[in-house]
């Protein structure tokens, strides 16, 4: 990789002119990833990024975390409420083979007596 490769295009983040300390660009970007691989340092208190170990924000993780839990909460009703009505399903279907095996052992008695 050549020097020049390096190189990247920088922003001034303060105008030039009479007050050195005026701020050019007025809302920054945030200055953590968006990756959503996060680890707690539970010593320190902070929570960083997996991938690149920058910190993030323990807020914006909680609050990411309380949404996908928020979604799991509702696929998981979603999914026990399905299994209720397959469990009921099921139920009338042994009930229904139940029957039909009895009917059949009916039906061979009475052909067994018929024949005799
Ligand atoms: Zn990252």
């Amino acid at each position: 990789m050549g020097e020049n490769e390096e190189e990247a295009v920088v922003l001034p983040l303060f105008a030039a002119g009479t007050d050195d300390e005026a701020p050019l660009l007025m809302k920054a970007k945030p200055d953590w990833c968006r990756h959503a691989r996060t680890e707690v340092d539970g010593e320190a208190r902070r929570v960083y990024c997996r991938d690149c170990k920058r910190e993030v924000p323990a807020f914006d993780v909680l609050q990411r975390l309380a949404k996908s839990h928020d979604r799991f909460v509702s696929s998981r009703d979603t999914a026990q409420r399905e299994a209720r009505v397959l469990r009921g399903e099921l139920e009338n279907l042994k009930r229904e083979e139940r029957n039909v095996k009895a009917r059949i052992r009916n039906a061979k008695k009475k052909a067994t007596e018929l024949g005799e």
